[in-house]
């Protein structure tokens, strides 16, 4: 286990230790849980959609 290992999350673009890895990408713990409350009328929501959307893209290449 590398616990230590520190990682960059999409999209706050800090380095964080807990987060979750989709596919190839990370995504920390506190960005994830906004996102759980972040609801499609907050004007937040437009910048996650674009963030994560790097993911889908290149799941899909
Ligand atoms: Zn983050």
């Amino acid at each position: 286990m590398e616990q230590t290992e520190r990682k960059t999350c999409i999209v706050c673009g800090e380095p964080k230790d807990e987060g979750i890895t989709i596919v190839t990408e990370f995504i920390c713990t506190s960005c994830e849980s906004e996102m759980v409350r972040t609801s499609a009328q907050d004007e937040k929501y437009p910048f996650f959609v674009r963030q994560l959307r790097q993911l889908w893209v290149r799941f899909h290449v």
